[in-house]
């Protein structure tokens, strides 16, 4: 197999114009036959990594797939991009089923999804068999492990599959990084020496912010005004703040869909079918949303309460920016949520658990709360090292570095703790010392008489969310304490009395201004027309509509900003654009290329200056395909793909006899695997090799005549192209 052969696959069925990490390592890998094992995380790629191999290789792919909705999406996916796969599951009818199993005997399909229940009977292992089963690709394979977020006993099973389709390869993949997962997967699935890739969990294109947390309702509705275009989700902790934020979202006119466990599956099922169809852009949902949603356009994920451990947080977030385009994730924070958590788990019987609970839950706090890059602390989680002094991408790296002198503020703070006590006799909670500070109108502070305190409203110039921040750090640097992590009650350490009697100085860390909701340039930005933009979106909307898939099948957002950047305005210029394949070509190529046409008729052609990650690459090496008009290049191209020259006399609604002069020309320079005989006889060949004697080639009329009518002048013109390839270099 030449080396380049899978780079061909990738431009020509997906468009892409290069591997992402590892992808390569693996594809070589499952074609070589090699059991794999592939731990990737969201977003990073894993499809290619089985799909690619399974059109290189001969016979059939096994792809075993947890959920049903997922078989279908990907399949669709697949399909159109003109590769030849199905799935059996329970939703097929009767005569579908039929269709499907057909198909498979007769060796039409090069994929094969199912459902590990599916797959353990005796019949259907027995069949996996006829059909040439050379690659089983377990996806989500963590579901084998008990010590995975997501086990399925139904996987367990696999290891019979293994043990019947002996010969077969087993590529196993996941996005769950830990050890015992890794190990379970090898057992469980009785991998056979298996070649194991990791990749970064790195996930560049995202950007991670903490916000303190006040008025959720308020900052959530706030971040999506300023994106009512893009989708995203928001992830609260119970079935009744999902319904609340729903709510809240639907009266200020935005259209958001509420997903949680206590819904029935229908209703969810269509939640869920709308966010992917890009009818609704918002989700509320429990963490019971997620798993297999492949929509890769989701701009932001939000979790409005503390999520339990880094792990799911990760896994959350990685929701966000599967097509690589920046995307946003904040983690509102706040004190409350953890005690609330924490309330949870006294109710919890079982020791071990809930002291495992504890500490992840701590952990989460220590993210939360922490002055590092956000990047720093999740990589170290997943035992990668981070090297880089600033990500670029997080709250704590795009805020102001300096330090400042907060002297006078924790003097402020902490005698305002201190006279509270002293007047009260006891210490208060931490809203409350913030409120008298701010000189607040409550009515703890009218019944404590708090207003008549020497430090009332002496922090009024302060925002109420930049004392919180402050008496954060100084409880960090036990100036002050949580004295009741019930109650949240908060008072003056030995430490802090110490601290305002000696009028030492002190510095803080800035926090990021503007709680940073705002949109800023990023890795993996594609600046475009966005006015193209969201005109070729509409029409993406309209295609996937009509065909009943969703979107983001018929073309991602990648594919269009780029469209929308570079304005292609020939057919080969639209095969240069990342994400279009020869079926997607043939299939949508003059539907965008009028668009755009349309589009520039009424609209300047705008400038965008080269970004190196985005720059777009000729399909095939220009110097080759010198004197070769570029229409006849995508004929040549079609043809090679398998095209008749009437397909693709219909595809590009040009005359069959023009294709055959394209043809004629791909033969000439020598790109076309063909014969003589594909185009005519032995006994026409003599006869042209006669006329052509005396007649020369340089026109087809006289040999037409000479011929007496009885052979065509396609036929003419092959022979020429087949006896005399040289080019003209007009
Ligand atoms: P995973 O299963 O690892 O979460 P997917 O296989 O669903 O990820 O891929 C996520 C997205 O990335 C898909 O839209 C896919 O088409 C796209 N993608 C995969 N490989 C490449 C590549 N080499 N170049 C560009 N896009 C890619
Ligand atoms: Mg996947
Ligand atoms: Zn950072």
């Amino acid at each position: 197999m030449p080396p380049d052969f899978i780079d061909s696959i990738l431009k020509k069925i997906y468009g892409y114009d290069s591997f992402r990490p590892l992808q390569r390592e693996i594809i070589t890998a499952v074609i070589e036959g090699q059991d794999v094992i592939a731990i990737l995380p969201t977003g990073a790629g894993k499809s290619l990594c089985f799909q690619i191999p399974a059109l290189a290789r001969d016979g059939l792919t096994l792809v075993i797939s947890p959920l049903i909705a997922l078989m279908k999406d990907q399949v669709d996916a697949l399909t159109s991009n003109g590769v030849p796969a199905t799935f059996l599951n329970s939703t097929l009818d009767f005569n579908d089923l039929g269709h499907r199993t057909a198909g498979l005997e007769s060796g039409h399909y090069k994929l094969l999804y199912a459902s590990p229940e599916r797959i353990m009977t005796t019949r259907f292992i027995d069949c996996l068999k006829r059909w040439n089963v050379r690659t089983v690709a377990v996806d989500e394979a963590h579901c084998v492990s008990e010590w995975g977020h997501d086990f399925r006993p139904e996987y367990r099973q696999l290891a019979t599959l293994r043990q019947a389709l002996s010969g077969a390869a087993f590529i196993a993949l996941t996005a769950t990084a830990t050890p015992r997962v890794k190990e379970d997967l090898e057992r469980q699935l009785q991998l056979k020496s298996p070649r194991v890739f990791i990749a970064s969990f790195n996930r560049p294109n995202l950007n991670y912010a903490v916000i303190p947390k006040e008025r959720p309702q308020n900052q959530v509705l706030e971040f999506i005004s300023q994106r009512r275009e893009d989708a995203g989700i928001i992830y609260l902790q119970s079935r009744k703040g999902v319904e609340e934020m729903t709510l809240s979202l639907g009266t200020n006119g935005i259209k958001a869909g509420a997903y949680h466990a206590g819904l029935s599956v229908e209703a969810r099922s269509a939640t869920q079918d709308a966010f992917l169809r890009d009818e609704i852009p918002v989700i509320c949902a429990t963490v019971a949303f997620g798993m297999g949603i492949d929509k890769p356009n989701v701009r932001y994920v939000i979790h409005a309460d503390l999520p339990k451990n880094i792990e799911g947080y990760y896994q959350e977030t990685g929701r966000a920016g599967r097509d690589e385009l920046p995307s946003d994730c904040v983690l509102l924070y706040s004190k409350a949520d953890l005690m609330r958590n924490l309330r949870f788990l006294d109710e919890v019987t079982d020791r071990q658990a809930s002291n495992i609970a504890r500490q992840q839950m701590n952990k989460m706090v220590d993210f939360a709360e922490s002055h590092r890059c956000r990047r720093i602390d999740l990589m170290s989680y997943f035992g990668e090292a981070w090297s880089e002094e600033n990500c670029g991408g997080c709250d704590v790296c795009l805020a102001p570095k300096e330090t400042w002198d907060a002297t006078l503020e924790a003097q402020k703070y902490l005698s305002c703790l201190f006279r509270i006590k002293q007047r009260s006799g006891f210490n208060l909670g931490a809203n409350h010392a913030i409120d008298v500070i701010c000189g607040a109108n409550t009515e703890r502070i009218r019944k404590w008489e708090h207003n008549t305190l020497s430090t009332y409203g002496i922090g009024k110039e302060t925002p109420k969310s930049e004392w919180k921040e402050i008496a954060n750090q100084l409880i960090k640097l036990n100036f002050a304490e949580v004295e009741n992590e019930q109650f949240h009650t908060v008072g003056i350490t030995p430490k802090g009395v110490e601290f305002l009697k000696s009028k030492e100085q002190i510095t803080l860390q800035h926090r990021p201004q503007g709680h940073s909701t705002a949109k800023i340039a990023r890795a993996g930005a594609i600046t475009c027309d966005e006015g193209l933009f969201a005109k070729l979106r509409a029409l993406r909307k309209d295609i996937a509509d009509r065909r009943n898939l969703p979107p983001y099948v018929i073309f991602g957002d990648r594919t269009l900003r780029h469209i929308s950047r570079s304005y292609p305005q020939t057919d080969h210029e639209f095969l240069a654009i990342p994400g279009v394949g020869i079926q997607k070509f043939q299939d949508l190529g003059t539907t965008f290329l009028t668009a755009v046409k349309d589009w520039l008729s009424q609209h300047p052609k705008l400038e965008f200056p080269d970004e190196t990650q985005t720059q777009v690459s000729a399909p095939r090496p220009k110097t080759k395909n010198e004197g070769i008009p570029e229409t006849a290049l995508i004929s040549i191209e079609l043809y090679r793909g398998g095209n008749t020259v009437e397909k693709i006399a219909e595809i590009r609604t040009l005359k069959a006899t023009t294709i055959n002069g394209h043809i004629a020309m791909g033969i000439q320079a020598g790109k076309l695997k063909v014969t003589p005989r594909d185009f005519y006889s032995e006994a026409e060949e003599a006869q042209l090799a006669t006329a052509t004697a005396q007649h020369g080639h340089d026109k087809l009329a006289p040999i037409f005549e000479a011929l007496g009518g009885k052979i065509s002048y396609e036929k003419i013109r092959f022979y020429i192209s087949f006896n005399f390839p040289t080019i003209d270099s007009e």
